[in-house]
């Protein structure tokens, strides 16, 4: 490159506004169809375990503590989720869905991408290991 061609790019560069986007200060519209991660609504859950059965990942554990009560605990491990929404198709109350906005999942350790949902005091149990093996219908 000639001298005064890279003098003129440098120059040109200097007064132009940047291309780059100032993310996370400035965050761009998501696309209306985008997958982001899986949200869950228990009060229409039956804890079947389609939904962990069908995924292709393993990245669902539905773990029932006591069926009549309606006492579920999702684990949903978001490094493993392939957003492919096969789990969202495969569970028949619906209570399933991809969100559209939450698609800022890094994190800085493993733990994290582990998300517990549903009851805070039956998280806190299966947390404590305090659910016994044959109550946990993981997968
Ligand atoms: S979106 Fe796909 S990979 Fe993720 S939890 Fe559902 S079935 Fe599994
Ligand atoms: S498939 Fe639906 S109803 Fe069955 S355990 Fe999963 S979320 Fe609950």
């Amino acid at each position: 490159m000639k001298v005064g061609t890279m003098f003129h790019d440098v120059s040109t560069s200097l007064f132009r506004k940047p291309v780059t986007e100032k993310y996370p200060f400035e965050l761009r519209e998501p696309p209306e169809r985008l997958r982001g991660q899986l949200l869950w609504d228990p009060e229409k859950c039956t804890g079947c375990g389609l939904c962990a059965m069908d995924c292709p990942a393993n990245a669902i554990e539905m773990i029932v503590l006591d069926r009549k009560a309606k006492r579920y605990v999702m684990a949903y491990h978001v490094d493993r989720c392939l957003f492919c929404a096969q789990c969202v198709h495969s569970c028949r109350q619906g209570c399933l869905q991809m969100s559209t906005d939450e698609w800022e999942l890094a994190a800085l350790n493993k733990e994290s991408y582990t998300l517990y949902r549903g009851d805070r005091q039956d998280v806190e149990l299966v947390l404590a290991g305090k659910v016994p093996a044959d109550l946990a219908a993981s997968q």
